[in-house]
């Protein structure tokens, strides 16, 4: 039996889809039983409120123990930095206790940057670095047949004096190669939700990696600057699928970068126009000013309606201090805020404040910026 096990990240009613987890399971269908525990849907045990690390940890052990004797037990744990790792910790250590036996392996954001810290925990036995599906494999494969753990791609762990080795990343596999997302397998009821886009709103992830090595982002350290992208094929038949069986109208394309490729959204945008789903995606400020009058139009007509970007800061030496790259400059930020004013297509800012050297002067300047960037979007056309 596979355990995994996304902890908990968000309050209730708030919880998009486990998508990493899912696309785990998905390589694990027909090969491995497995079950999928999510820390922030509401279960019968506590139909009100989230569960308690200790629930968590009782779940997990449940789980696993239900297992038969001869069948090999894993438990899988993503794992991003914040209330996630804060539940990771005391969960992963119970479920140690308990069941001392049960190889423990996490992957994800944190884990991928941080493997060396992690695996000096004593209840992490492996990492898994970058792309996880092809690795969990080889690693289930490796501890059911004594396999040399060193050939499994991507993997962190401890030799027998509990040094640690981080063996190479191989290739990713490209997305349209890995099965589809087992939705029925999960209460997809408790991941629908109303927001600014739809009654009932889905997550959905197209694409791996980005090609920029900005400094403070961890999907750097994910990714190696790779790009991996489902087709537009496949969303449209993903979407299609999550319209006609669970009454979707709005997606959260949650790519690290949905808009990296113009060729590759206007098909999208295209595919999906009758499907009369809103939609909303991250990118670049500089890749999105680069974009055709033609895709905006057609993005909007497939139902763009929110834009998320990095704006970062007001300063373009700050930008270049943070090996923003691309053409990045805070004068984009303004066009594209005017840009997507003239689409009727709102964008959502984000910022890095406080920065050195100066760090109130960096606050009060961003708060300026931020400021003109709305009223920017406020003029009457
Ligand atoms: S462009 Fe965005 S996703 Fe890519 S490295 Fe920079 S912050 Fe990260």
């Amino acid at each position: 039996m596979i355990v995994l096990y996304n902890p908990f990240s968000t309050t209730p009613g708030k919880q998009p889809l486990p998508l990493s987890l899912m696309a785990l399971a998905a390589v694990l269908e027909g090969r491995e039983p497995w079950t999928l525990v999510d820390a922030n849907v509401l279960s019968e045990l506590a139909p009100k409120r989230s569960l308690t690390d200790q629930e968590v940890a009782a779940t997990l052990v449940a789980r696993l123990k239900q297992a038969p004797r001869d069948e090999s037990r894993l438990l899988a744990v993503t794992v991003m930095p914040g209330p996630q790792l804060a539940q990771a910790v005391p969960v992963c250590r119970a479920v140690r206790q308990a069941l001392p036996d049960v190889p423990i392996v996490w992957g994800g954001y944190f884990p991928t940057g941080h493997a060396d810290t992690v695996l000096g925990a004593r209840y992490v036995d492996f990492v898994v670095r970058s792309q996880g599906e092809r690795s969990l494999l080889e690693l289930i494969d490796a501890l059911k047949t004594g396999r040399a753990l060193s050939s499994v791609g991507g993997l962190s762990w401890k030799d027998g004096s509990g040094r640690v080795i981080h063996n190479p990343v191989t290739v990713p596999t490209p997305l349209d190669e890995l099965p589809a997302l087992p939705y029925t397998r999960v209460p997809m009821n408790q991941y629908l939700h109303q927001t600014y886009l739809g009654r009932r709103t889905v997550a959905h992830n197209s694409s791996f990696g980005c090609p920029f090595s900005c400094s403070f982002c961890a999907v750097v350290a994910m990714s190696n600057r790779r790009w991996l992208a489902q087709s537009p094929a496949r969303i449209e038949r993903v979407l299609r699928q999550l319209v006609t069986d669970y009454g979707v109208d709005a997606v959260m394309m949650h790519d690290m970068d949905f808009f990296i490729s113009e060729a590759r959204v206007a098909e999208f945008a295209e595919r999906i126009e009758k499907l009369g789903l809103a939609w909303w995606g991250l990118g670049r400020i500089d890749t999105l000013m680069r974009y055709s009058d033609a895709t905006w139009r057609s993005m909007v007509r497939s139902g763009l309606r929110m834009v998320f970007s990095g704006a970062e800061s007001a300063s373009d030496e700050t930008l270049r201090a943070m090996n923003k790259g691309g053409t990045s400059s805070a004068q984009l930020a303004l066009d594209l805020a005017r840009r997507m004013r003239d689409y009727g297509v709102v964008p959502e800012y984000s910022f890095v404040l406080g920065l050195p050297p100066d760090p109130l002067e960096d606050l009060e300047r961003t708060f300026e910026f931020v400021r003109r960037i709305n009223t920017e979007r406020r003029r009457p056309l």
